[in-house]
């Protein structure tokens, strides 16, 4: 499982990258204010855009901190629900899964 965590980590590490960097774009960072009105409007839909691409990133770095939180306490393979292991076959192809296919579904 130390691959796995490797690989959450390295996810992790990407998303709060990624989010910091939205982050400076809603704040402004980038100069805009030198734009001129039709530049700054089709700007604002960008800041919509960038908006869900932030709340998307937030709930992914929450999966993975509950995923890595999840490996170390030596239950990242239990479900939820119903406490069945759940397949690696399954937690490979969703490394955040919680539950197995059963109370998935
Ligand atoms: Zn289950």
């Amino acid at each position: 499982m130390d691959d796995l965590k490797q690989r959450l980590e390295a996810k992790l590490e990407l998303l709060l990258r990624r989010g910091n960097a939205i982050e400076g774009h809603l704040r402004h960072e980038d100069g805009r204010n030198e734009l001129d009105w039709a530049d700054r409007a089709s700007l604002t839909e960008n800041d919509e855009v960038l908006e869900a691409l932030e709340d998307s990133t937030r709930a992914d770095v929450g999966a993975i901190r509950a995923a890595l939180e999840r490996l170390k306490e030596g239950t990242y393979d239990e479900c939820m629900d119903c406490g069945e292991t759940i397949p690696k076959r399954r937690l490979e192809a969703l490394p955040f899964a919680t539950q197995c296919v059963d109370c998935a579904a």
